[in-house]
């Protein structure tokens, strides 16, 4: 499926709490917090709970229309997490 939505996870904002692998109904985030946004449904559960904003969801310009099923872009992780 193509991807219609930008999911990042700011990691300077981030404390890996896990709250948003465990609200995304559809399997985004892996559990150490990769991001796979061409599952992305757009609901936004993510941005509502994440308790620190980090996480920021953008519909993709452009890309709106359904039609290929093909490939799976991989969301992007920005920064670096404390402690690692
Ligand atoms: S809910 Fe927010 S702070 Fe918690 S792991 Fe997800 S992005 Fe990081
Ligand atoms: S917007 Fe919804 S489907 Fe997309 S990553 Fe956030 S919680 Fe998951």
């Amino acid at each position: 499926m193509k991807r219609k939505f930008d999911v990042r996870v700011n990691g300077n904002l981030c404390k890996k709490c896990g709250i948003c692998v465990f609200i995304c109904p559809k399997g985004v985030f892996s559990d150490d917090l990769r991001v796979d946004a061409g599952k992305c449904n757009g609901c936004r559960r993510c941005e509502l709970y994440c308790p620190d904003f980090a996480v920021v969801v953008e519909g993709v310009r452009g890309e709106r229309n359904e039609g290929s099923d093909e490939g799976s872009d991989e969301g992007r992780y920005e920064g670096t997490v404390a402690g690692e």
